[in-house]
């Protein structure tokens, strides 16, 4: 049967979610946090515009060290704090296994993010942890890698896994990294879990991010993980591909539609 996670209980507070049920589920905030104004409104904004999880990175596994790296443990916190105010179950990245226990005490569900996909340790502690864990696909994983890592987690025991194909890297630069679209279908043919599309860092680009997010639906993925951030010429990170709060808005009214007609 197919798998459905729900979100939103362990730490209290937050509204449940549920990834792979009947509705397709959006997660959606900032790249990173970067401060409590910014966390909260921008919280607020995606859980207005139908979000059903907030998202935001406090450890960030950037391309080179001399980048802003998140704010740690006070990023964490904010996520925290922004999940009992807005009231949405958070997900973040966790990069390794000392930040554990840290991530779990304010994380409804764990990101392994692309760069960590085949981190093996690193997959069977999140397993071990029982918390849900979303999975995205490396960007030079083929699909049976990603199911493959997907194993370690469940081996484990831990049966709450969500997949996320997110772009894979292609002889084509004019994206920052090429949708894989026949994943979806092709997942859903292979595997009981939940796959959803992240069309932030796929296209990085906030004008492509909503044609991609539609098509996405339109496969068949059981939701979406958008970046989002109130004034995206200002973010610390990932601001080229982020969407503001209106065009945010007007993507879950597309999607929505779509979704409604499949
Ligand atoms: C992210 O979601 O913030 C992120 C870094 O994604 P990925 O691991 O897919 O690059
Ligand atoms: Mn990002």
């Amino acid at each position: 049967a197919d798998t459905v996670v729900h979100l939103g209980s362990e730490l209290g507070a937050a509204q449940p979610a549920e990834i792979g049920g009947a509705a397709v589920a959006v997660i959606a905030g900032p790249c990173t946090v970067e401060g409590r104004d910014q966390v909260l409104a921008v919280a607020q904004a995606v859980k207005d515009a139908g979000a059903v999880m907030l998202r935001g990175g406090a450890y960030k596994p950037r391309t080179s060290p001399y980048a802003f790296q998140g704010l740690g443990i006070e990023g964490l916190r904010l996520l925290a704090e922004a999940r009992e105010i807005a009231g949405l179950p958070v997900v973040t990245e966790i990069m390794d296994v000392e930040t554990l226990p840290m991530v779990l005490s304010c994380a409804d569900m764990l990101q392994v993010g692309a760069r960590n996909m085949q981190n093996y340790p690193l997959l069977r502690a999140v397993g071990r942890s029982g918390r849900p864990v979303l999975l995205k696909r490396g960007f030079a994983a083929t699909v049976t890698d990603l199911l493959l890592a997907a194993e370690y987690i469940l081996s484990e025991g831990n049966p709450n896994v969500v997949l996320c194909e997110r772009g894979i890297r292609t002889f084509d630069d004019s994206a920052r990294f090429t949708l894989d679209l026949h994943a979806v279908p092709l997942i859903k043919q292979l595997s009981h879990l939940p796959v959803i599309v992240d069309p932030s860092h796929a296209s990085g680009r906030a004008d492509r991010v909503v044609p991609l997010a539609r098509a996405a639906v339109a496969a068949g993925a059981d939701g979406l993980i958008v970046e989002v951030h109130h004034a995206p010429a200002f973010a610390t990170c990932d601001g080229e591909q982020a969407l503001t709060p209106p065009s945010f808005a007007s993507m879950m009214a597309q999607v929505e539609r779509i979704a409604a007609a499949l």
